[in-house]
């Protein structure tokens, strides 16, 4: 499996790069930014 990649944020729907903060957890990321992970509702 591919891991440093390109994912859509689910709140601002920008495109964003695969971190280095995110190496271990990046399956789970689903936001650019923890202001976005904040923002999100459901
Ligand atoms: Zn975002």
């Amino acid at each position: 499996m591919k891991k440093k990649d390109k994912k859509i944020c689910v709140t601002c729907k920008r495109s964003f790069e695969w971190r280095k903060k995110w190496e271990r957890d990046w399956e789970n990321v689903k936001y650019c930014s923890k202001k976005c992970s904040r923002t999100y509702i459901t």
